[in-house]
């Protein structure tokens, strides 16, 4: 499976300044799924890093809420959030947690709440 090319999600100063207080580096520390051991406990992928599997190109970290339950805002939404309440992802923490958080949003909700009628 190949990402679309895939722009940073908030704009690029947001960016920047996301990366900066990330040192860079992905600020997962379990939310994924994976409480990733090999980096002490936090996601050791870092902005422009290559990825481990074979041909996996370079690690191009997002800037995403850092709530995990917020990650299931839309877009425009989620980039309306302030810098302070942003995170640097790499694509698979992002993509993991994403979707944690909109199972545990379905489980929450009792079936049909979401129906009109
Ligand atoms: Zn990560
Ligand atoms: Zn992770």
């Amino acid at each position: 499976m190949t990402h679309p090319a895939l722009p940073p999600l908030a704009g690029a100063a947001t960016w920047q300044a996301v990366m900066q207080t990330a040192g860079h580096r992905c600020q997962c520390t379990g939310t994924c799924g994976d409480p990733h051991p090999r980096g002490g406990g936090r996601c050791d992928r870092v902005h422009g890093g290559h990825t481990h599997r074979h041909g996996g190109g370079t690690v191009r970290l997002l800037a995403a809420p850092a709530d995990p339950a917020r990650l299931t805002l839309p877009l425009h939404r989620a980039t309306a959030l302030p810098v302070g309440d942003l995170a640097a992802w790499c694509p698979p923490c992002h993509d993991a947690a994403r979707r944690t958080a909109a199972a545990r949003t379905a489980e929450a909700a009792p079936p049909g709440a979401d129906a009109l009628f």
